[in-house]
């Protein structure tokens, strides 16, 4: 919402791009002036061609009827007399009777003045330099000019109207074909690098660009080339729209930026031209900063099998001859921003090109703490909120994901009535975002209930008692998104690698839930409610095996998947029908260990299972806090040990 409404601001304030909307009437009144101009020169040309000197006709009949006069001939049509002098072939002079038709006061015409049609024309054929001519009936021309041209003229103001409408709709007067570009102008509220929480290194390199771009000189005169083009490559939700918006802020140069998805809304050969012309515009305002926002989207590599569309790929060349086109003066930094840059062409990534990487990682927790304070700085919070404790458990989130948490809190805040945000919304907001809403219709009927009881104690004991497991955090029988309860594990901290033992105690406790329901109600009586607990163990498996080379016969070889493009159908596996049944021979085996390692620690622990599933009943949700007492007694069975 709040992304939308700065939108609109960024396009109406944009300067000079933006023509006003008093001039959008000009255009069309004006438009309107010259179709009516031409139907108009239409029904002229139709029209007898004359010239308009006004001659007496008393003296033109007698000119006419004197042989040694200068008239040949005199043509009349309907109130019209048309003089041709001698040695002329056409009428050179013309004449009109009025409506009183006193013109026809003298001589020969005198007789038939007063008659019309054909009895004129009967009349007037007695005069051998009168010459009639059926009158032009202008009735019919108009009439004819309506229903052929009509159609035209609408046609004409539909497809104005279509062009106005397709502009107005992106907010940009700039037409076909023109970049859809948005220029941040001086007066757009400003994001600058003290919005941008954390993140440090990435904002360094930043800065040195808008460095380059204020100074040039500086580095010119140590010969040092400005980069030309700079790739923002991160996880999605990291700020890397946001650090462009805020190297726009900073540096006080001209900032157009697109989306790589806009391109996919346009017309066939639409793409490459806008490309153009953005460059153009860019190269018009240097020094200056274009932003190409997910770039992937018309950047994938062209060799993908399915190939890129022909669309796309025009569009891409285009970027790259643009940048090659750029002379190390012009002064112009193009950046863009990925979420895949293993999705993106090789040729964009080589130099002189987009040959400055930076990249936005997701936030360790301090940098988690630095995002929350930024967007919980005009909330108010109840005294008892921890933020700390919040970054803590936030690990791996994004800066997306933070965002909407600080949201979601102050809108719980308010559904509930509160003044303050409390530490209950702060921890609803959590869980919403990281699972989803509470569904308080769901009923469960008491079978129900004690199943679930078990199945997420058997989880949590599962993981409690494994050596290498992170400690639990929570677990409730509250359905919440999808799942019919939760158990929480949360790591104590931020850690990038996982060992193999971590993992295959992540395996084991993921099974806890289906081997709890099988031992207390027996192999009949599982339910579908591990499915998806079963589905994160295969995937798990599955990339222990193919991704990480963690197969026991198997061990130190991976086996990558062909790189899936957008539009591509994988085909096939780059590895021979052998390999892959070992691959699954391997992952039967992980799951299998998973599950007897789970059921040797529930068996054993079997008096804290129903302790922790009595509890669950009870109270439905455990915190942190009261799992201590509960899982008191625990013991690892030798079933389940893996290492000393
Ligand atoms: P990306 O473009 O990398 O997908 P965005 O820049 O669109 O991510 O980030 C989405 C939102 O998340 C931002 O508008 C901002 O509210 C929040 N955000 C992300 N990273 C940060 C950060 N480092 N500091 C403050 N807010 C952030
Ligand atoms: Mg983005
Ligand atoms: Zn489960």
């Amino acid at each position: 919402m709040v992304e939308r409404n700065e939108r609109k601001n960024s396009q109406n304030k944009k300067n000079g791009l933006k023509k006003s909307s008093s001039s959008n009437m000009f255009r069309s009144v004006l438009f309107f002036i010259v179709i009516f101009l031409f139907g108009y020169a239409l029904v002229l040309s139709f029209a007898p061609r004359t010239s308009v000197e006004e001659v007496a006709l008393s003296s033109v009949i007698a000119r006419a009827n004197d042989e040694n006069g200068d008239i040949k001939k005199i043509t009349v049509s309907g109130n019209d007399l048309n003089i041709t002098l001698k040695g002329k072939e056409q009428p050179t002079e013309h004449s009109y009777k009025d409506g009183s038709g006193t013109l026809y006061d003298l001589g020969l015409v005198n007789r038939c003045a007063e008659l019309s049609g054909d009895e004129l024309k009967s009349c007037l054929e007695k005069y051998p330099v009168i010459e009639y001519v059926e009158p032009v009936n202008y009735t019919d021309i108009i009439l004819n000019v309506l229903t052929l041209g009509l159609p035209v003229v609408a046609i004409i103001v539909f497809f104005a109207y279509m062009m106005r409408q397709a502009q107005s709709m992106n907010k940009e007067n700039l037409g076909f074909g023109k970049a859809k570009a948005k220029l941040y102008g001086p007066d757009k509220k400003k994001v600058t690098f003290s919005d941008v929480a954390g993140n440090e290194a990435a904002k360094q390199d930043l800065e040195e660009i808008v460095d380059f771009l204020k100074n040039p000189k500086k580095y010119e005169n140590l010969g040092a080339k400005i980069p030309r083009g700079v790739l923002l490559a991160g996880d999605p939700g990291t700020g890397k729209t946001l650090m462009a918006r805020a190297v726009a802020g900073e540096a006080d140069v001209p900032f157009f930026s697109i989306s790589g998805s806009e391109f996919a809304e346009m017309f066939v050969g639409v793409g490459a031209s806008r490309v153009r012309d953005l460059f153009s515009k860019a190269k018009k305002n240097a020094p200056s900063i274009i932003f190409i926002d997910e770039i992937d989207a018309v950047a994938h590599k062209r060799d993908a099998r399915g190939g890129a569309g022909r669309e796309d790929e025009q569009t891409l060349n285009q970027i790259l001859v643009e940048m090659d086109g750029f002379d190390n003066e012009s002064g112009v930094i193009v950046m863009a921003a990925t979420n895949r840059v293993d999705m993106l062409d090789k040729a964009l990534l080589r130099p002189g090109r987009f040959d400055r990487h930076v990249d936005v990682a997701l936030p360790e927790r301090k940098d988690r703490l630095a995002i929350l304070k930024v967007h919980f700085k005009k909330k108010p919070l109840e005294e008892d909120v921890n933020l700390d404790d919040l970054a803590k458990k936030t690990a791996g989130s994004s800066g997306a994901d933070l965002a909407n948490i600080a949201n979601e809190a102050a809108i719980t805040a308010a559904r509930e009535g509160h003044k303050t945000i409390t530490r209950d919304d702060v921890t609803e907001a959590f869980e919403r975002v990281a699972i989803g809403p509470k569904r308080q219709s769901k009923v469960m009927n008491d079978y129900e209930k004690k199943l679930t009881a078990y199945h997420e104690a058997g989880h949590a004991i599962v993981g409690h008692v494994l050596p290498d497991s992170d400690p639990v955090h929570k677990v409730t029988i509250i359905p919440r998104g999808h799942t019919g309860g939760v158990t929480w594990f949360l790591p104590p901290e931020d850690r990038s690698y996982k060992n193999v033992y971590e993992l295959k105690d992540i395996l084991a406790r993921a099974m806890g839930g289906r081997i709890a329901e099988k031992i207390v109600f027996g192999n009949d009586n599982i339910t579908t409610g591990a499915s998806s607990d079963l589905k994160n163990v295969a995937q798990l498996a599955k990339e222990m095996i193919v991704e990480e080379g963690m197969g026991s016969d198997n061990r130190n070889i991976v086996y990558p998947e062909e790189s899936t493009g957008y539009y591509t159908i994988s085909t096939g596996k780059p590895y021979s029908e052998k390999t892959a049944e070992l691959i699954d021979k391997e992952i039967k085996t992980l799951s299998d260990e998973a599950a007897k390692r789970a059921e040797a620690v529930l068996k054993e622990n079997r008096e804290v299972l129903d302790r922790l599933a009595n509890a669950l009943l009870e109270r439905e949700t455990l915190e942190e806090e009261e799992l201590p007492a509960l899982l008191k007694g625990t013991t690892l069975p030798e079933g389940a040990k893996l290492h000393s």
